[in-house]
């Protein structure tokens, strides 16, 4: 289990650099992330966000809602290759708990990356598996969703999270 590091993090801010070498140690970094992820009960969750800046992040957005585990995507050094449209869809993150909001990404993509073992792959689709492949790269170029709200969401937001981050300091 990695621990999750929590928003503003100056890691989460920061642009993760390409992996070089696919071994031994990164995949049980990629294990240890896919376990963290489950139990966390994400959907996604990148390398930036466990405190490793390197360009590689786990996702799985065909769980069920008991926690069954569908099949697990791991994309190292992930480039989008194409893209279609826009939705507006409801975001949230690992890194800022307790905390949605809606925001408009394209509806469609097409990305490029290694697999664990280093092949070459390509995946398309829309839907959640879309948003979750933009929300993980977006982690990698040190993004958050929150930083892509509209001014006045973010304001929001801001307000909002000093009462969440209070209330849990309060909670212990
Ligand atoms: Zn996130």
């Amino acid at each position: 289990m990695k621990k999750i590091l929590v928003y503003p993090d100056e890691i989460l801010r920061t642009r993760a650099e390409p992996v070089k070498e696919i071994d031994g140690r990164l995949q049980n970094l990629i294990d240890e992330m896919a376990e963290t992820m489950y139990k966390a009960k994400g959907v996604g969750l990148a390398a930036n966000q466990v405190g490793v800046l390197k360009r590689l992040f786990v996702m799985d957005v065909s769980q069920d809602e008991k926690g069954g585990r569908g099949e697990l995507i791991v994309l190292i050094n992930p480039e989008i290759v194409g893209s279609e449209g826009h939705e507006l869809m409801e975001e949230g993150c690992l890194s800022v708990p307790d905390f949605s909001a809606k925001l408009k990404r394209p509806a469609k993509i097409c990305v490029k990356a290694l697999d664990r073992e280093g092949k070459e792959v390509e995946l398309e689709g829309g839907g959640l598996f879309a948003r979750c492949v933009l929300h993980e790269l977006d982690h990698l170029d040190g993004i958050c969703f929150v930083d892509r709200l509209s001014p006045i969401k973010k304001a929001l937001f801001r307000k909002r999270w000093q009462k969440i981050r209070a209330e849990k300091l309060a909670q212990g």
